[in-house]
């Protein structure tokens, strides 16, 4: 369904590999499992690229045992989401989704909106996606970022 090639923005991309319908589900984020505690032991200053957050604290390191999805690049005009399900006994996922069909060969991009500590890592986040609506930065709005 889905299909890795070099990227039209950056580095390598995830491309679709059929025509996709709006809905649909493209995979999920798969890689090793940090508990919050675990998460905050670590040094992750070299592995953030591939690191994805979810709400009770806990990340997906794709580093490890990841799948094609890890290389989804940041649109801020994306054709997918990435959605936080809750599974037996509480386990958190991360599933990505076409927000419109997609016809096969277009590459595939979700909205990071990344919050970080430090303000003056912006320009690490810096974005260059083309949209007509590109706010400049991978990072959150100001006003989600509380
Ligand atoms: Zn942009």
């Amino acid at each position: 369904m889905i299909k890795i090639q070099h990227s039209t923005i950056h580095g390598t991309g995830v491309f679709a590999a059929v025509n996709l319908s709006q809905g649909q589900q493209i995979g999920t984020y798969q890689g090793k499992r940090y508990t919050e505690r675990q998460a905050a032991r670590r040094d992750w200053n070299q592995a953030l690229t591939y690191v994805f957050g979810l709400s009770d604290g806990s990340l997906i390191d794709a580093s490890e045992g990841g799948n094609e999805t890890r290389h989804l690049n940041h649109s801020c005009e994306p054709n997918c989401e990435a959605q936080e399900e809750t599974g037996p006994r509480g386990r958190l996922s991360i599933a990505f989704y076409a927000l419109r069909d997609v016809r096969a060969g277009d590459e595939l991009f979700i909205d990071y909106s990344l919050i970080v500590d430090e303000p003056d890592s912006e320009a690490a986040f810096r974005c260059a996606c083309g949209s007509r609506v590109c706010r400049g930065s991978m990072l959150a709005p100001r006003a989600a970022q509380g």
